[in-house]
């Protein structure tokens, strides 16, 4: 998009978490400036468009996983810009009426998703802040479709790196747990740099800088540990998104020194 074509309200020279990864994804919701920031990522670490697409076929894979085991409500925190196998589309062809909820605090993502889910009685895109969990998780809109009496999947996927604090990240992820019944989900995904250079690590780090969501916090193995703890975590437990049930020779390769995003995907019991 040129930044004439910014909707009244929107600062299009302000780079958007969103719309970089819509560029990462191939998709052409983004400005310049957003465009230019996501170039940059990518001169620092290799491979980041597949890495985005990995994040994107696990997410299928997890809600794939998750609607055939029964769960019925999915709630999408941060969904991003409407791409291709959106949660929704996922979770209707196991369970038609699943009742889905996309949350964002991008306004750009606000009008694309409502305008693609006008006509969508189970799904619906909520405004909201995932550094205020409690608030998101008693948001009115969410609650009128939600049941936390009953099981439901939260996703957190490609997130928590927007947090910098590690005790606010697992505040999050506390104040969720605190919220699902047995038999519920959680599903996150988080960058990670691996063992690259501390020098091509702050790049990466800085390249987020300026943009909507601050400056972008790797974590690695043990904080999603940290936060699946006392939980049941599927098979093959936390690896590279990659490497969550591998559909493509070769995926199944578990290297951490490499930069991408971790995945796991685990049940309250
Ligand atoms: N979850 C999707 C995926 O992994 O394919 C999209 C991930 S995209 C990298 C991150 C999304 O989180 C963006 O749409 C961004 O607007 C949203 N986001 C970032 N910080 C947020 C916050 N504090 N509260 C709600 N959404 C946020």
């Amino acid at each position: 998009m040129d930044d004439e074509q910014a909707p009244v309200g929107i600062d299009p020279t302000i780079p958007s978490v969103a719309r970089m990864y819509d560029y990462y994804l191939g998709g052409k919701d983004n400005f310049a400036a957003d465009r230019r920031a996501a170039e940059d990522f990518m001169a620092a670490v290799p491979n980041v468009r597949a890495v985005a697409r990995a994040n994107r076929d696990f997410l299928r894979k997890a809600v794939t996983e998750i609607a055939g085991r029964g769960v019925r409500q999915f709630l999408d925190i941060g969904s991003g810009l409407p791409t291709q196998e959106n949660v929704h589309q996922v979770a209707h062809r196991v369970v038609p009426d699943a009742q889905i909820v996309y949350v964002d605090n991008d306004p750009i993502v606000m009008s694309h998703g409502r305008a693609l889910l006008e006509d969508n009685p189970h799904t619906v895109v909520v405004q909201a802040d995932m550094r205020e969990p409690k608030a998101l998780l008693d948001h009115p809109e969410i609650l009128a479709r939600i049941d936390f009496d009953r099981p439901v999947a939260v996703l957190l996927v490609a997130m928590l790196h927007f947090v910098p604090d590690d005790d606010a990240a697992a505040a999050i992820v506390a104040a969720i747990r605190e919220k699902l019944a047995p038999g519920s989900h959680l599903v996150i995904s988080h960058g990670h740099l691996g063992t690259t250079s501390t020098e091509q690590q702050t790049r990466a780090k800085n390249t987020y800088r300026p943009t909507s969501a601050g400056p972008l916090t790797p974590r690695g193995p043990a904080h999603l540990a940290a936060y699946t703890d006392g939980l049941e975590v599927l098979e093959p437990g936390i690896v590279p998104v990659q490497a969550w049930r591998p559909e493509f020779e070769g995926d199944a390769e578990v290297d951490l020194s490499k930069p991408g995003i971790l995945g796991v995907v685990a049940r309250v019991p």
